[in-house]
């Protein structure tokens, strides 16, 4: 996708008011069972032939790292890392495409403890989304334990509208990752770092570029 159907799909999320789908919410229906199933690794997500990624491959803006970070008094690194599902080479450096939540060796993302999420007041704000995404023609249903639980029309209101800010922030975040990479980036050259990969990576958030030893 480039900038600029990037920012028309912003202008038209813009002028699209949440009650035009809050009815796709609350027809399921759902309440948070906080069982984890979504911040466990439960399957491999195929996208292309040459990327795939855990389930809780979990990609987060600047801005969610840095409320964990005022929340919790964590540090930028133990909360985040490269998103190393999502690299590529121009040859002489790897780029990677943003963040994810750190994950333990269990594969679990490091807030889930003790069956619970630890930081679920402060929580990214894709946490918050699930198990409903944004699509360019409806809202898409994941799967999720909470699902089938009865819902109000104000929750469903609330979920409608973090979805709507979820998405244009997306938007506006991938319109910074394009100006960071300009012509470098391509979803065709997108790879997955090979298993045990070491050696330097710069990541690309869409604000600042950083570099990182892996
Ligand atoms: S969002 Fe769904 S899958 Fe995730 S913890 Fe809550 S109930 Fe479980
Ligand atoms: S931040 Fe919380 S809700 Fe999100 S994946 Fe981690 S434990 Fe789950």
């Amino acid at each position: 996708m480039d900038a600029a159907s990037l920012r028309r799909r912003i202008e038209r999320l813009i002028q699209m008011h949440s009650e035009a789908y809050r009815q796709d919410i609350q027809n399921p229906g759902f309440s948070c069972m906080r069982c984890g199933w979504c911040c466990r690794e439960n399957f491999i997500i195929r996208i292309t032939s040459e990327i795939s990624r855990p389930s809780n491959a979990i990609s987060i803006f600047p801005e969610d790292i840095r409320l964990i970070m005022k929340s919790t008094g964590m540090k930028w690194d133990e909360i985040a890392a490269p998103d190393i599902y999502s690299c590529l080479s121009d040859g002489e450096k790897i780029w990677s495409i943003g963040w994810i939540l750190r994950r333990n060796d269990k594969g679990e993302c490091v807030f889930y403890r003790k069956n619970e999420c630890t930081i679920y007041e402060y929580r990214p704000m894709i946490c918050r989304c699930y198990p409903f995404f944004l699509g360019e023609q409806r809202v898409e249903v994941m799967h999720c334990e909470g699902l089938g639980n009865k819902m109000t029309k104000e929750h469903a209101k609330e979920m409608a509208l973090v979805l709507k800010r979820y998405e244009i922030k997306k938007m506006r975040s991938y319109i910074g990752i394009i100006n960071q990479l300009g012509e470098k980036l391509s979803f065709a050259n997108l790879r997955a770092l090979p298993r045990g990969f070491s050696g330097e990576v710069f990541i690309c958030d869409g604000e600042t570029i950083s570099r990182q030893g892996l």
